[in-house]
């Protein structure tokens, strides 16, 4: 089956063939967007097949997201059947959580590991902070965390950063202390983090040469797309892996991982070639370098692998000439780039459509009526997308889809894994898999209510230190914990049943769990321990929809049954753990798809809405201070706009609720940037008058404050006036924003809002969305089910339940 090696290459333009065919040890395949980058991968993985020139298993591709791993994995599978099995094409974290399942035990892993997720690794360094009196020096847990991160992507760990650092200001002191403290307690709790999975695993090949010659001598054929995002530890891997098999050569690395002389290449001949690399990427949609992501890693490609060859990439068949005009007009605004010359045979195509809103809800009420239209017009809801730069601008834009019935989802917004009777759920399952992990067994402890307080908590854990148990085996041994009969019977039974269920997925070695295993032993955890029965008791309607999600959960256990046979419950966790931001449960491809211009990433659409084009969101004002941010910004906006094949509309709101205030938005500067008879402005700020009858005035397009950058580049042409005057409502002359919704009085009231653990005191200022500004007078109650007492400005005397009232603190 599948097709012939000829059929593979038909339809290929010259240079995509000669990237296709090229047999070299090194190949970089540098492009504009659009430009067959990752067919060009496809294609090559699929010729090796047919042409037997590699088996699957020799086979390793990197995607950036689980999602685009899918849909190459198909596309080959389309091509050469069903000899594309066996391949590892994976993101680089599944790639080395799989390697480090075989060889965790190396080093003081156990193979049913913990993966912890970014909101898993914020807790934990949130206790820590606190325990080492960390915010005493300014250190918030956020910020913690991602110092920590940006160290492990460059592959330090604690102690090499300590001997860099300066150890004489103690704040540095209680950072390097925090960071020791951190990767402790994972290595206690069986944990990686998710820097950890790539660190961890470029640590293990170094430190043991015989594992890592065991991956170089399967892998021959290494292909990574979305190159110009790797990080330092990213390419330290492929590295690793791209080096020769080292045969009797002596061992540069200590056993640390530290180089302790440079390899001599001549003593290593005689032992295998390194794999071929293959690496695909676009310097000018770099837009990661916030994580470490270094473009350098395209620009010396040639240095570090000598000999390699470079194919660049020219014609673009994805987007038409009016779109990709605009993007190369935009994107020649970055200084330090090559000049790339993308060209299109689509034909100039539609103009792009721009819009400028009133508010934010204006802007939304524009793309669900545009969706609307194209959907009359015949193209599939599955084709259209629609990007902004921030999370929470989904907001306004779902309540208008809803309102309007546009069907849609949000890739990557709240997501199904991180609401908490998943977590709680999956902390279940955890605790089952690697009862190390203490993080885990606190999470469930109390989790339903059973009466377990912090007291009770710390009793388990100075018991557990006491015996040298594990905080999970101390559960064990209720009658000694020094608490009453009630609790004692309490954590008896949670004992019991994680027994029960460690019985059920994890059976005695030799025998094997059934595929419904998972199954089983999550419906049983969330019964026996009365889980699901304390939902079903609560009046509260949020409740309800936590009992469908779990139901949910266990049909995702189901699944993974019926797909996995032999999965074991480390597998299932593993996947779950991996679902990154761009994946979905279920392809529901009858969708309009909501996502941030990062999820956006190597994506394409029919219709393409870009969002929010103003000043301070892109680019995003957070950018306005980091050297290069700026510039990344407008890479962000290349992307935006170059995932488009037919239809590109551009819109923007005069003013938008945002950052906790009401304020003016200013157009974007990289709007002037595109020519501006690309463009067909269906409404602008100068037409607002006329269709809302708003009293405006004219306002100097230029941000107070005075920004030199606005409009750098100046290609725009003097059409600044396009947005200018702006209209800017008198305040007193313009409703409170609060009513702005009086527009949409039938808004759906059942979206209600999950603030998870939003920390409000007496005295906190608050705006609600439909009350306005106020202040916090109480707070009673606790959990779900805490209430603020808060006296409005405007709309007088209000509790609200905090949990899910639409209320965002000041
Ligand atoms: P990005 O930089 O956005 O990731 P890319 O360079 O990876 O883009 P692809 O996604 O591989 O580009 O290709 C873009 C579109 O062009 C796809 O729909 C692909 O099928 C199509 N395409 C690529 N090469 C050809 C070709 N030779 N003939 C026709 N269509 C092509
Ligand atoms: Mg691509």
């Amino acid at each position: 089956s599948g097709a012939s090696a000829d059929d593979l290459l038909t339809g290929l333009n010259p240079q995509q063939l000669d990237a296709v065919t090229y047999r070299g040890q090194a190949l970089l395949i540098v492009a504009g967007a659009g430009s067959g980058k990752t067919s060009v991968l496809t294609r090559r993985i699929a010729l090796l097949l047919r042409q037997r020139e590699a088996w699957p298993s020799q086979i390793l591709a990197i995607t950036f997201t689980n999602k685009a791993a899918g849909e190459m994995r198909e596309r080959v599978a389309q091509l050469v059947g069903d000899s594309a099995r066996g391949m590892w094409i994976s993101t680089f974290h599944s790639a080395c959580v799989r390697i480090l399942r075989r060889e965790a035990e190396q080093f003081g892993f156990t193979k049913s590991f913990t993966i912890y997720d970014s909101g898993d690794s914020r807790a934990l360094i949130k206790r820590l902070v606190k325990d080492h009196e960390a915010d005493a020096f300014g250190f918030t847990p956020a910020a913690m965390q991602s110092r920590i991160s940006k160290l492990k992507n460059e592959l330090q760990d604690a102690e090499s950063y300590a001997r860099q650092a300066n150890m004489s200001d103690p704040a540095e002191r209680v950072f390097v202390e925090v960071f020791a403290d951190y990767q402790r307690r994972l290595q206690k709790a069986n944990a990686f983090d998710f820097d950890d999975l790539i660190g961890q695993t470029v640590y293990l090949f170094r430190a043991f040469p015989q594992v890592a010659d065991v991956y170089r001598r399967r892998f021959r054929h290494i292909l990574v797309d979305e190159y110009q995002d790797t990080n330092a530890a990213q390419y330290a891997l492929i590295h690793e892996l791209t080096r020769p098999v080292h045969g009797d050569a002596p061992e540069p690395y200590a056993s640390n991982g530290m180089m302790i002389f440079e390899p001599d290449p001549h003593e290593a001949a005689g032992a295998e070639p390194g794999a071929s690399l293959t690496v695909v990427g676009d310097s000018d949609q770099s837009i990661y370098a916030f994580r470490g992501a270094d473009i350098r890693n395209i620009s010396e490609f040639e240095r570090d692998f000598p000999g390699a060859k470079v194919v660049l990439l020219e014609q673009n068949y994805r987007s038409t000439q009016n779109i990709l005009s605009a993007a190369n007009a935009v994107i020649s605004n970055n200084f330090d780039r090559k000049d790339k010359k993308l060209w299109s045979d689509k034909g100039s195509g539609h103009a792009i459509v721009g819009f400028t809103g009133y508010s934010q809800h204006d802007e939304a009420q524009f793309v669900a009526d545009e969706v609307e239209s194209l959907r009359r017009a015949g193209m599939p809801y599955g084709e259209m997308a629609v990007f902004y730069r921030t999370n929470s601008q989904s907001r306004a834009l779902e309540e208008i889809f809803i309102r309007s019935a546009v069907p849609y989802k949000i890739m990557g917004g709240t997501k199904f894994y991180e609401r908490a009777e998943i977590k709680d759920a999956l902390a279940y399952l955890v605790a089952i898999a690697n009862p190390a992990d203490e993080m885990a067994v606190r999470r469930i402890l109390n989790k339903p209510r059973r009466g377990i307080g912090d007291v009770t908590e710390t009793s388990i854990a100075r018991f557990a230190e006491e015996h040298g148990l594990s905080f999970r085996d101390a559960l064990a041994h209720p009658a000694q914990l020094g608490v009453g009969p009630k609790i004692q019977a309490a954590i008896a039974l949670l004992d019991a049943v994680l027994r029960e269920a460690t019985e059920i997925m994890l059976p005695a070695s030799g025998e094997v769990a059934p595929p419904t295993a998972v199954a089983e032993g999550l419906t049983l955890l969330l019964q026996k321990t009365g889980y699901m029965d304390a939902l079903r008791a609560s009046r509260d309607p949020q409740d309800e929809a936590r009992l469908e999600n779990l139901d949910e959960l266990i049909a995702v256990t189901r699944d993974f049954a019926r797909n996995n046979p032999e999965g074991t419950i480390a597998d299932f966790l593993t996947e779950v753990a991996l679902v990154s931001d761009a994946d979905d449960l279920d392809d529901e491809s009858g969708v309009v798809s909501l996502m941030t211009m990062h999820t956006a990433k190597g994506l394409e659409f029919d219709a393409v809405f870009v969002t929010g084009v103003e000043e301070d969101l892109i680019p995003h004002r957070i950018s306005a201070n980091e050297p290069g941010g700026p510039q990344e910004e407008r890479r962000l906006f290349y992307v935006g706009i170059t995932r488009a094949r037919k239809r590109l509309h551009i819109s923007l709101a005069m003013t938008r609720a945002q950052f906790g205030e009401v304020s003016v938005a200013m157009p974007s500067r990289f709007l002037q940037e595109i020519p501006a008879e690309l463009i067909d402005w269906r409404q602008s700020p100068g037409d607002v008058n006329s269709r809302g009858g708003i009293q405006s005035r004219a306002l100097n397009a230029r941000r107070p404050g005075g920004s030199g950058g606005y409009g750098s580049g100046g290609s725009g042409g003097g059409s600044g006036d396009r947005f200018a005057p702006r209209a800017l409502p008198k305040r007193d002359g313009l409703k409170p924003l609060s009513t702005a919704m009086d527009k949409f009085p039938n808004r759906v009231t059942a979206k209600v809002r999950d603030n998870g653990d939003l920390e409000l005191a007496a005295g906190d200022r608050i705006r609600h969305d439909d009350f306005g500004e106020g202040k916090v007078e109480a707070i009673t109650g606790e959990g779900a089910k805490r209430i603020a007492h808060v006296r409005f400005d405007a709309a007088g005397q209000k509790k609200l339940l905090v949990k899910i009232a639409p209320i965002e603190k000041l």
